[in-house]
């Protein structure tokens, strides 16, 4: 670029820059000046250039897309961006769990898969997985399950034995750590995988109907996975490579799609469901309610400044739009109060008018003021009042679905249901999922896993965990570590607890 045609460097205030290169100070040798502003403005602001990492999901990578309705589904939900034909930005974001921000991408790990819809009635956030279940149900194990699989008080190291601790002694993990081990643990690309809601959500039409919904968006481009060996060749090769791939594949032209299917369930059949719809540690089975496309996703561009868009996205399970809300899922209403406040930490009380996180939709709320805040309201500064100011429609917009509760205070597991079992879905995917050869890749990946710092006590509950999703399984993990099971040891209660 001709030198007449370059931007001149300013300091943040826009004030002409002194010099790129030269501090100010006494003489070429001297001590430097306090009164080099510039030089101090750009120390102060480096100093400050990194918000606290995402606690969970820390490494990830972005994109922007849209989302097209292609059925009507009106006699489910009134939400207006599930109108056939319609089309609605999104932006997704994929991550790994466990790792932080600058750890690999191929590690087994399950993977964060969060869309924030900017529909014309506000900001919808899905914030799923790469699975349909969960570790847990409850939201008061979380905080511990997640220390378990992080680092050690002591060393600072993660350490397997505390992994498989955790996991023996919570039965209910079985599901999805069988998940994790299989190789669906080591996807190849953030392309080749699905993204669950996971939870159970309840859709309302027009008419104030509930019904209670999965969401599944099967990835177009087909499940591809790493081996266990090539994810951990790939972890060293290039610790970017999932992010590598999506912002490549999208700097090419190339697009990223998802079919969506959805799950429905009426209300009334959840009473009686086999499986307690609400427990995030099961899938109801697709003969069952067996799901129904409803539109498409597609990922085209990629973002433009990875900070302002990636690590100031905030995604929050409590966005939902008129036509979507919450279920008695417990682990779901744990996390409609964890991911705001997680923002306001990380990222301050006005992280809603950052431009990646500000909805399509006007806003007219009596929030005010704050740190960092950009656009604030002017009077009314109060509601209600007599002189114009927003005013709310109960009789349009207040919760449509009225779930009955009555019941008295309790910490108890959830309700049994007829094959409510720890341990059945485990086995159903482990016989009726998993090729043979995903089932030789599962026990290889768990042993691998295993012989590395388990203490025998913890191993002879791995066994046993592994021998009651399936008896072979359990045999073959036991000869893979060259131990017998102990029949003594225990896993927890196999029945939900
Ligand atoms: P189905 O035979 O109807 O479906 C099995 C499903 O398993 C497939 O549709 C596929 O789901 C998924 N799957 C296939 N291969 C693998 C694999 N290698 N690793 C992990 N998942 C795989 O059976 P059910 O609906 O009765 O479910 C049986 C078991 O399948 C469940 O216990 C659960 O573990 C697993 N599963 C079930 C899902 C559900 O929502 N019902 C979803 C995913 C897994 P997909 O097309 O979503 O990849």
């Amino acid at each position: 670029m001709a030198e007449e045609r370059r931007p001149l460097t300013t300091t943040d205030a826009g004030i002409p820059a002194p010099s790129d290169e030269h501090s100010l100070t006494a003489g070429p040798d001297g001590p430097i000046l306090l009164q080099d502003h510039y030089l101090i403005q750009k120390m102060a602001q480096f100093n400050r250039e990194r918000v606290p990492e995402r606690v969970v999901h820390a490494k990830g990578a972005g994109a922007h897309g849209y989302f097209e309705c292609s059925e009507d589904v009106s006699q489910w939900t009134k939400a207006k961006f599930l109108q056939k034909g319609k089309r609605t930005d999104v932006f997704v974001r994929f991550s790994t769990v466990a790792g932080e921000l600058g750890s690999a991408d191929t590690v087994r790990d399950p993977r964060g898969f969060a869309i924030k819809f900017y529909t014309e009635d506000g900001n919808y956030d899905l914030v799923g997985n790469n699975t349909p279940v969960f570790f847990i149900r409850d939201p008061q194990k979380f905080q511990d399950f997640i220390h378990s699989q992080k680092r050690r008080a002591d060393n600072g190291l993660r350490d397997n034995n505390m992994q498989w601790d955790f996991w023996t002694l919570s039965p209910e993990s079985a599901h999805q750590v069988t998940f994790l081990f299989s190789d669906r643990g080591t996807p190849r690309t953030y392309r080749n995988m699905n993204g669950y809601g996971s939870h159970t959500f309840t859709w309302v039409n027009a008419k104030g109907e509930a019904f209670y919904v999965k969401y599944h968006f099967k990835t177009d481009q087909g499940i591809r996975n790493f081996t266990d060996a090539e994810a951990k060749a790939m972890a060293g090769e290039d610790p970017d490579y999932h992010r590598r791939d999506l912002w490549e594949t999208l700097a090419r032209g190339g697009e990223a799609s998802w079919t969506l299917q959805m799950q429905i369930m009426p209300v009334a059949q959840a009473a009686g469901y086999r499986f307690n719809p609400f427990d995030l540690t099961k899938v109801w089975p697709h003969e069952d309610y067996p799901p129904v496309v409803i539109g498409r996703m597609v990922l085209n561009r990629n973002p433009e400044n990875f900070f302002a868009e990636v690590e100031q996205a905030a995604f929050e399970p409590s966005n939902m739009v008129p036509g979507i809300e919450p279920s008695p899922d417990k682990m779901l209403l744990g996390r409609l109060f964890s991911y705001p406040d997680t923002h306001r930490y990380r990222i301050g009380a006005n992280y809603l008018q950052l431009p990646i996180n500000r909805p399509q939709a006007p806003v007219h709320s009596y929030n005010r003021d704050g740190t960092m805040r950009y656009a604030n309201p002017g009077d009314p500064v109060y509601a209600p009042n007599s002189s114009g100011g927003p005013a709310a429609a109960p009789e349009r917009y207040g919760e449509r679905y009225h779930l009955r509760v009555a019941g008295q205070l309790t910490r108890s597991p959830y309700t049994m249901h007829a094959e409510d079992d720890d341990f059945v879905q485990p086995r159903a995917l482990y016989q009726k999922a998993l090729s043979q050869t995903d089932r030789e890749h599962l026990v290889s990946n768990i042993v691998n896993h295993v012989k590395q710092g388990v203490t025998d006590e913890v191993k002879a509950r791995v066994i046993e965990y592994w021998r009651q999703v399936d008896g072979d399984l359990g045999k073959r993990v036991a000869s893979g570590l060259g131990i017998r099971g102990r029949r003594d040891a225990s896993v927890g209660a196999k029945r939900l607890v």
